[in-house]
Parts: C-alpha cells; structure tokens; sequence
C-alpha cells in the first residue's frame, strides 16, 4: 500500500475580500521508496499541500492517509508520532543559529527523549552520513548553504522517518550546490529506502531524480504520472 494516499483534498481560506480554494479535489498516491515530485509555479497551491500534508493546517475537505493512519482522525498523541515519520526539510534550513552543528541533529533527539550521550553519537553518525564530520562543531553561520542543508537533512534523518518532505530544499541554493544536495537525497533514498517527497517550482530538480511527478496549476493535479511519460519529447 501507498506510504501517502491524498484523497479529494481541499484548502479554502477565507479572507476579508473572500473565498480563496488553494487546493480543490487533489488526489495523489506516493508508493513506498518513490523519489516523487510535485511541481507547480508560484501561487498554484504547493504550501498549502505541504502543511495539509504534515497537518500543520487543517484541510478544508478530503483525507490524508500517512502509511495507514488517517491524519485527520487520529488522536493528537498518534499525529506526534506520525509526524516524527516525517522529516522536514525547507528552503531557509530552518536551524538553530545558537547551537553548532552536532546540537541541530541531536536537539530532536533529546526531544523524544534519547539520553544526552547517545543522541551526540547518533548525530555525530548522521554528520558523517552527509559528510560533515568536520564541522561538527561549527555554527549555522559559519557552514556554507549547502552545508547547512545537509545539517537540516542530517537533522530530518535523526528520528527515523518513513518519509522526507522537501519544501524547495535547493530554490536558495545554485546549481552545483542543488546537484550535490540532489544525489546526498538520492543516495538515502538508495540506502535507507526512505520515500522522498520533493515540493518545487524548479524543472530541473524533477528531472534531475524524480521517477514520479504531478504537476499542480491552480490548486488542482493537471497531470500526473511517470516523469518519463509526462515530459517525453516525442
Ligand atoms: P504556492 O506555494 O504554490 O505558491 P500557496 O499554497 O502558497 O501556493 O497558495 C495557493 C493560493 O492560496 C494562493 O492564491 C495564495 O494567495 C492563497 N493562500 C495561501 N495561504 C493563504 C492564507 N493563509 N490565507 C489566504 N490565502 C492563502
Ligand atoms: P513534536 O516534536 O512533538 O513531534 P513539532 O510540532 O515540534 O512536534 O514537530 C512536528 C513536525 O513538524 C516535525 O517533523 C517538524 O519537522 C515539523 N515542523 C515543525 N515546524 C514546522 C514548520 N514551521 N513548518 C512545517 N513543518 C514544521
């Protein structure tokens, strides 16, 4: 079965000048181990999948289904957990700027209760992972862009999850940097089996290690398939 299953999902938000539908019917089936893509450009409803998806916004319609569970239904004990089975990665890194690289990856650790000395070790083996066993130490201000994606992907591995959710992890990255991050997600994808779910406006990143895509526009899935059909030149 599907690791993620979206079911007729809907987004309305209601603003002071009215009614706006982000999402209207999505459907959407991410199997076990895909690289998926969904690409759209900006305004056709990414961010508002992206929240419903981790349910940090309440859909207005339809189900998400995360390996089984109904992300709608469950208690709030059981989306905790569910959402530790899914690792966040983001376009602005989103790490701790007073803490080094080590404490990034072993604070979520800590926070789900792993003992001090053994949340240390573990992270200090998911730096090597993404190899930066050498700026362990280092602050978020001193790692380059791509560095600190890796501390953020390091850091998204450390609680075991089922599946990564990509959030324009390489729109503030170049194109070197963005191949690198690219081929380090790709190699977890091969090693661990994690499913990779990959939220961009970029082509490129879809063409680059996507075998699935859908392609959003105006809050609806216009297309979706094999990025080999989809975007085969005939
Ligand atoms: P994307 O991430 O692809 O740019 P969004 O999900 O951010 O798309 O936006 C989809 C639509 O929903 C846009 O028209 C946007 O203006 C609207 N929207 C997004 N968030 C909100 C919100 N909190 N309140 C009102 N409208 C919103
Ligand atoms: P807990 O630590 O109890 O599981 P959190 O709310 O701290 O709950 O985090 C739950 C999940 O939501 C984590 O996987 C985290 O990466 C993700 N998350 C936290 N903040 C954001 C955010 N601003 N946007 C999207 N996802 C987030």
């Amino acid at each position: 079965n599907p690791i993620l299953q979206i079911h007729n999902l809907s987004k309305t938000y209601t603003t002071r000048t009215g009614e706006v539908h982000a999402l209207k019917d999505v459907n959407l089936n991410v199997e076990r181990g895909d690289i998926f893509g969904i690409i759209g450009m900006s305004g056709a409803g990414k961010s508002s999948l992206v929240r419903c998806i981790n349910l940090l916004e309440k859909p207005t319609g339809g189900n998400v289904i995360f390996d089984g569970q109904d992300m709608l239904t469950i208690s709030p004990a059981e989306l905790r957990t569910a959402r530790r089975s899914i690792g966040m990665i983001f376009q602005q890194f989103n790490l701790l700027m007073q803490r080094t690289a080590l404490k990034n990856v072993s604070f979520p650790l800590e926070a789900a209760g792993v003992p001090k000395k053994e949340a240390s070790a573990r992270a200090a083996e998911l730096l090597e992972t993404v190899g930066l066993t050498e700026w362990a130490n280092s602050y978020p201000s001193q790692l380059s862009g791509g560095q600190k994606q890796r501390v953020a992907i390091a850091r998204a591995l450390a609680t075991e999850p089922k599946m990564l959710l990509c959030d324009e992890a390489t729109s503030a990255l170049d194109p070197t940097t963005t191949r690198s991050i690219l081929r380090l997600l790709q190699d977890i994808n091969r090693k661990y089996g994690i499913t990779i779910l990959i939220i961009t406006h970029q082509m490129n990143v879809i063409e680059e290690i996507c075998s699935k895509v859908a392609i959003l526009a105006d809050g609806r899935v216009a297309e979706s398939g094999s990025v080999r059909d989809i975007f085969a030149n005939p």
